[in-house]
């Protein structure tokens, strides 16, 4: 079997290959070439750490296994470590032996920011041009790295829940070479697409906040409970989603679904755009909005393709097991 440690993933993996690997495995998920296993994530009792397993199988691209990791919220501080931990494991589908064990940690942030930029590409106006974000934390400069390649932007505004931190969005727009704005959320009125990533309970961005045409990528919302936009805005909006099991129990949609304002009839899986058997966005007028609430086949695409890429540069270590 092979290993690709966390330390090379980041020479290895580009945006592009993350995406690719997304943009095809939500095509697989939605043509039922590949299915999601069931969750499983657990309070272990130790360190307050919340673990869990996300798996599946992609029989499109032969490609099976799960990512195993979590959240150990004192990390940082004891240990100078991330909090969020993760490794992805490959098997060989023919036999089930092990076949790669993957970092998982920076492929997370790829295949997270991969999904928001494959719904941004498939359901955005061509004409888009001003990019809205909410969030600023870590997986945030990831997400607006690989937006701006979507689209032709010339402009990147933004808010936060804490203000302080917005200048790393600045950043990231400047390398860019676009102007960014710091705006109060009435402000992303001005957005034509909106990336919402933060760990929030409450919604911060109303429905009255949205201006007609806007595409908003709901990326934070992947848990009971979390919500960052009015549930009423899911109402106006058609609604996509990597996965409608998951949209309606964990996504941003749980609290449209709950309140009665939108059924799990009316939620369509971004892959039947990628197909073709769903036209996407009917109109210049239209709000769409995907709830991306992350599935371990995106995290299983993306570990395939980084083990290609270290096999290919000879940087894949081979251990007999
Ligand atoms: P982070 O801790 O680095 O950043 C959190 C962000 O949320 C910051 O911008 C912070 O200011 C903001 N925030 C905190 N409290 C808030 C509040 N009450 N109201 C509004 N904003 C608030 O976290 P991160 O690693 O950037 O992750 C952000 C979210 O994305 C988390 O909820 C995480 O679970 C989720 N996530 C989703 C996926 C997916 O596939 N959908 C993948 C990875 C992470």
């Amino acid at each position: 079997m092979y290993i690709v440690p966390e330390r090379a993933i980041g020479d290895l993996m580009t945006r592009q290959a993350a995406f690719d690997a997304v943009e095809k495995v939500f095509a697989a998920m939605a043509s039922g070439d590949a299915c999601n296993f069931p969750v499983v994530r657990e309070a272990i009792g130790h360190e307050d750490a919340l673990y869990g397993f996300k798996g599946g199988f992609d029989r499109a691209g032969q490609v099976l296994g799960l990512k195993a990791g979590g959240y150990w919220p004192h990390n940082l501080e004891k240990r100078g470590l991330i909090n969020h931990q993760s490794t992805v494991f490959l098997f060989d589908p023919d036999t089930g032996r092990a076949k790669a064990m993957v970092g998982g940690n920076l492929l997370t942030a790829l295949r997270t920011a991969a999904a928001s930029s494959v719904s941004i590409k498939h359901l955005a106006r061509g004409d888009a041009r001003i990019l809205g974000m909410i969030g600023a934390g870590h997986q945030a400069t990831f997400q607006l790295r690989a937006a701006l390649e979507q689209r032709r932007f010339d402009k990147v505004i933004g808010w936060n829940y804490h203000p302080e931190m917005l200048p790393k969005l600045a950043e990231v727009a400047e390398e860019a070479g676009l102007p960014f704005e710091a705006v109060d959320l009435p402000g992303m009125r001005a957005a034509d697409v909106i990336i919402s990533i933060t760990s929030a309970f409450a919604p911060s961005l109303m429905a009255e906040h949205v201006s007609p045409g806007t595409h908003i990528a709901c990326m934070g919302t992947d848990t009971r409970g979390k919500q960052e936009v009015e549930a009423a805005l899911l109402a106006r909006a058609r609604v996509f989603t990597d996965e409608v099991a998951q949209s309606i129990s964990i996504g941003e949609a749980q609290h449209a679904i709950a309140q009665g304002l939108i059924a799990e009839a009316d939620i369509t899986q971004i892959g039947a755009v990628i197909n073709g058997t769903d036209p996407g966005r009917a109109s210049d007028d239209e709000i769409t909005l995907f709830d991306g609430t992350g599935v371990g086949l995106q995290d299983l695409a993306v570990a395939a393709s980084v083990v290609d890429l270290a096999i290919a540069q000879g940087v894949a270590i081979k251990v007999d097991f």
